[in-house]
């Protein structure tokens, strides 16, 4: 997925983290690709824990969907 910010036309950056879900806590290896001049910025890394911390693997995504629905 794409993460950050990535200018036009810019280079990206391939990189794996380790997602845990917020809900249920499953690790879920994840594959994203930022822009390089935004890759490993104070920013970067900032906005790298906030998207850790409220990640939701796809079971969970789903499931609060549906709830949102009802
Ligand atoms: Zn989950």
């Amino acid at each position: 997925m794409r993460f950050g910010k990535i200018l036009n036309g810019e280079e990206l950056v391939d990189f794996i983290e380790n997602l845990n879900c917020s809900n249920c806590k499953k690790t879920v290896p994840g594959g994203m690709k930022t822009g390089k001049s935004f890759y490993k910025t104070k920013e970067f890394e900032e906005q790298l824990t906030l998207f850790k911390e409220n990640y939701l693997c796809g079971v969970c995504r789903d499931q609060k969907r549906i709830k949102s629905l009802d």
